[in-house]
């Protein structure tokens, strides 16, 4: 995951890739999940001072100038008494929006003209291009439903952000230490209220069967740290389910890691020289490791596309529940 520091905006690039609108959606997680008395305290605080400070100011220009000059005065007091709290919040996200889009295209120019820029005509030549394709991955902007694990707090959320309309939607706030039933619930109450034309994603997510639980939910991307730590840590997905290569029962296994992989680490090593390498500290066992874990995510991923294409859902998702649900 790349993140990128925008203008006012956290922006990360991950599969998909996306550019997140975090500082925004955590206006609405704050306005609808955390302390919103004390949110509401700092707003009328702020609201109070401007109009005593505006009724002074009228008072003082009457004094000195006479009428006229105090209406001006009194007229922006009055707006300030007529100010709302929650449009000022929406104001205040709506701005955030804007900045992020603004943003986007900011990255991509930067892109273009750090092309045109290079001693290399055919990067100059190319420099439009990049603007082009750096504006579309960049383009997809998704406000991110928070609510914790309240479902009236997801369904406020998911609500504000569809009035903002957004190219996509995510999902966040889950796996996060919350228990499976829990993340399970939250998840199949967001997903489906949110647009199905537009893409839906959710975030830090996960395992083999919670990215099935995923796609069965209506979610479209994930992205999560897990298949290549877990490689890291020797712990492997497979067709036959997950094993952990340092185990002893492996030392003297000459077949491949998963039969029904065609990857390269699969194609060319057996179980034991992957346990070698991982018990040895080598650092290829790492790489090894991760194309393989890497490989059957995508693979997966790819599985499910086909099975909901061809109408063996159920099947699909059936096999993935038997295979880890233990
Ligand atoms: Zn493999």
């Amino acid at each position: 995951m790349i993140t990128i520091q925008g203008k006012g905006v956290s922006a990360g690039v991950g599969v998909g890739p996306l550019y997140f609108y975090r500082r925004a959606t955590a206006e609405i997680k704050r306005y609808t999940v955390e302390d919103t008395d004390a949110e509401w305290h700092r707003f009328k605080g702020a609201q109070t001072g401007a109009v005593e400070q505006l009724g002074d100011l009228a008072e003082q220009a009457r004094r000195d100038a006479g009428d006229e000059a105090a209406m001006l005065f009194e007229t922006h007091q009055m707006m300030a008494e007529d100010l709302d709290y929650e449009e000022a919040i929406e104001d205040r996200i709506l701005n955030q929006k804007m900045n992020a889009e603004a943003a986007v295209s900011d990255t991509a120019e930067q892109f273009a003209e750090m092309f045109a820029s290079m001693d290399d005509a055919y990067m100059q030549a190319r420099a439009a291009d990049v603007k082009d394709v750096s504006q579309r991955i960049l383009g997809i902007l998704c406000g991110i439903v928070q609510g914790g694990m309240f479902k009236d707090l997801r369904s406020e959320s998911a609500r504000q952000l569809i009035d903002l309309d957004f190219e996509g939607y995510a999902i966040g706030g889950l796996s996060v230490g919350e228990s499976k039933d829990v993340m399970m619930e939250m998840l199949y109450h967001t997903a489906p209220i949110l647009p199905s034309e537009k893409p839906r994603y959710l975030m830090g997510v996960g395992t083999p069967l919670d990215i099935i639980k995923g796609i069965d939910a209506g979610v479209d991307m994930f992205d999560c740290v897990l298949p290549t730590r877990n490689a890291r840590n020797g712990t492997l997905y497979t067709s036959l389910g997950k094993l952990n290569i340092k185990r002893r029962e492996f030392a003297e296994d000459d077949g491949p890691l998963d039969p029904a992989c065609s990857c390269y680490t699969c194609r060319t090593f057996s179980r034991a020289y992957l346990r070698h390498l991982y018990v040895s500290q080598e650092l290829l066992s790492f790489r090894l490791n991760s194309i393989h874990n890497l490989t059957y995510f995508l693979d997966t991923v790819r599985g499910a596309r086909a099975a909901i294409r061809e109408g063996r859902w159920a099947e699909y998702k059936r096999r993935y529940e038997e295979l880890y649900d233990v």
